[in-house]
């Protein structure tokens, strides 16, 4: 393993580029760039099993987590320098999270802005509220900030055990998307795809998210030094899963592909909260 330096692949930093460098994308006279990343890791089977799926479609890199890094959301490791470094197999794996290795490789290390960027194939399911802590739907969210299309991709049942068929699902996707120019807004799907060797025939649901019910307590233990030690406990389980969402979609055997938006307002209650300050500004008065 060696250290690599970005810079010294990286073409002269434009002035005035939003892309710290990057010029904008031009995708007609280039081969597709593919950006790939994971949360589980850069030796996760789930990550090869999605680079080899998209064997043809571009120019393909890897830059995914040193280490597990499930569960990470969209942390940026901040108090640290990060380092690259480059696998015998040419993937690129860093020391931070998940979004961090997007963030490197789109603001400093990639020498050219991707036009898609991938996430996973996870080793477990993100529906419903598993998203807002998920890595894996984070790495395709740090693309999809910078303004790439983006796709983050889920096996829905722990232990890789269908991965062949939820590669071929992945690459039939990722054909679909890169049929149309990806010009215009940019999107973020969030791809579950059941663990069965059937995978690729069975049908593609477009969904919403569930809602999990809040997450089991967290387990007590007590370290070899008396004191108090705290497990996080699991998921909770689907509390919302009727027809339309994900859950619902993928108990039915289905591919669930839900579109995804970022913007955490309550648009509904503006106009609610707005009376209610006021009224409380004027008792104030
Ligand atoms: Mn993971």
């Amino acid at each position: 393993m060696a250290t690599e330096c970005g810079a010294g692949r990286a073409k002269p930093r434009k002035r005035g580029s939003t892309m710290g460098g990057l010029g904008p994308s031009t995708p007609y006279n280039h081969a597709m760039r593919i950006l790939i990343a994971n949360d589980d890791g850069y030796l996760a089977p789930g990550l090869q099993a999605l680079v080899q799926a998209c064997h043809g479609l571009g120019e393909i890199d890897v830059v995914a987590p040193e280490q597990n890094a499930s569960g990470t959301s969209n942390s940026l490791t901040l108090n640290r320098p990060l380092s690259v470094f480059r696998a015998a197999n040419g993937y690129r794996y860093i020391n931070g999270t998940p979004s961090d290795c997007v963030h490197v490789a789109l603001t400093g290390l990639l020498p050219h802005r991707p036009d898609l960027v991938l996430s996973g194939i996870n080793n477990g399911a993100n529906m419903g509220d598993d998203t807002l802590y998920s890595g894996t739907v984070a790495a395709a969210m740090e693309g999809f900030l910078f303004g790439i299309p983006a796709i983050a991709f889920s096996l829905l049942d722990k232990g890789w055990q269908e991965l062949d068929a939820a590669a071929r699902v992945a690459r039939s996707l990722v054909e679909q998307v890169l049929r149309s120019p990806l010009v215009g807004a940019p999107w973020l799907l969030n791809v579950n795809i059941p663990n069965r060797p059937d995978a690729d025939r069975a049908a593609v649901a477009v969904t919403r998210l569930g809602r999990r019910h809040a997450s089991e307590p967290v387990i007590r233990q007590v370290n070899p030094r008396g004191e108090a030690i705290y497990w996080i406990g699991p998921a909770g389980d689907a509390r919302e899963a009727g027809a339309g969402t994900d859950f619902h979609a993928t108990a039915q055997g289905k591919v669930s592909v839900t579109p995804l938006q970022v913007d955490l307002t309550d648009h509904e209650a503006l106009v609610a909260w707005n009376a209610r300050l006021a009224c409380a500004a004027r008792d104030a008065a």
